[in-house]
């Protein structure tokens, strides 16, 4: 066997995972290899994570009026996006949105605020008590995606029943400063350090398609190694009218597809979990993202875009022999 190919195949089965030069070598295969990478890819995850998928879902708490000006973003400053904005939901509103995110059929339930942090204790008093009730009323396993968080806050959240603090990285170090100007890479980093020193399952994954090259995708799967993080989510971009990434469309659905191997392959014992972006991108081939190594997807609706109806993608997961993880 080619070298390339038995190395790949045996580092991703050793559960140490490929490095850069081959991450690289995998996303420049031609379209015709993406069945042998499949083949790999399906097996490192069943052999590691085996056949029940994740399925998790969120709630846009707090839409719009974003000071960041991520490139990318419909909420941001910088978005001329037509989106309904709205301050921090009720408690009320959020534990209701847990319930129908259940009653869809997801077992994770992440709520999303915009914003560069939370703006109050009262703020995140609210979270925490809807946390608690969505743990324990709903029972749901939970997340929240509230910006920059202290390791206080953090440690408040958990105390009410967070099991994961997402925070995405979005894009590589050397691209982000074309991609926000706000803020600073490290910072993101150090949050995301924070969480994982805290005791949170941490969520953290990027978005792509934003204009990044292929080794600003293998940069960032290599920091998500740095980091170690526990699960990483991965969107692609929906380019919405009146963002600046307006039009952009670097993504085909194969390229889709060999991003997710290559993210598997270097993370072949990590949750890889497909979300923004799958419908528009993936189209017909959505069904292969499980081959491709994700463990887990998203459903129902996007923070300002719609999703599918989560009824296509349970019996897509069915229809495929795969079953649904209770976490
Ligand atoms: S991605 Fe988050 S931080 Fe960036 S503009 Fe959107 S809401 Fe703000």
């Amino acid at each position: 066997m080619d070298p390339f190919w038995e190395r790949i195949r045996a580092d991703s089965m050793s559960g140490t995972g490929i490095n850069a030069e081959d991450a690289l070598a995998v996303l420049r295969l031609p379209q015709a290899e993406i069945w042998s990478l499949l083949e790999i890819s399906q097996r490192v995850r069943h052999h590691f994570k085996g056949d029940q998928i994740r399925l998790c879902s969120i709630v846009n708490a707090k839409s719009g009026l974003c000071s960041e000006d991520c490139a990318f973003c419909s909420q941001s400053i910088r978005s001329q996006a037509s989106i309904e904005k709205y301050p921090l939901m009720e408690e009320e509103e959020i534990v209701a949105a847990a319930r129908d995110a259940k009653q869809q059929g997801a077992r994770e339930f992440s709520i999303v605020t915009s914003g560069f942090s939370m703006q109050s204790n009262r703020e995140l008093e609210r979270v925490g008590n809807a946390i608690a009730r969505i743990r324990t009323d709903v029972g749901l396993e939970t997340c929240v995606s509230l910006g920059m968080l202290s390791a206080e806050n953090i440690s408040f959240l958990l105390s009410r029943g967070l099991r994961s603090v997402h925070h995405n990285l979005e894009t590589a170090r050397g691209f982000f400063p074309s991609i926000c100007t706000t803020h600073d890479y490290e910072e993101d980093i150090r949050a995301v350090r924070d969480a994982k020193a805290a005791g949170a399952w941490v969520c953290c994954g990027g978005i792509f398609g934003i204009g990044e090259t292929f080794e600003d995708r293998v940069d960032l799967a290599m920091t998500f190694r740095e980091l170690d993080v526990d699960s990483i989510p991965v969107n692609f971009l929906n380019p919405i009218e009146g963002t600046p990434l307006d039009g952009m469309c670097d993504l085909t659905p194969f390229g889709c597809l060999k991003i997710i191997v290559m993210l598997r392959l270097c993370h072949p014992l990590r949750e890889i979990i497909v979300c923004g972006g799958r419908e528009m991108n993936l189209r017909d081939m959505q069904g292969l993202i499980f081959a491709a190594g994700a463990t887990g997807m998203m459903i129902g609706n996007y923070l300002t875009t719609s999703g599918r109806p989560a009824e296509d993608d349970l019996r897509m997961i069915q229809d495929l022999g795969l079953g649904v993880r209770s976490l």
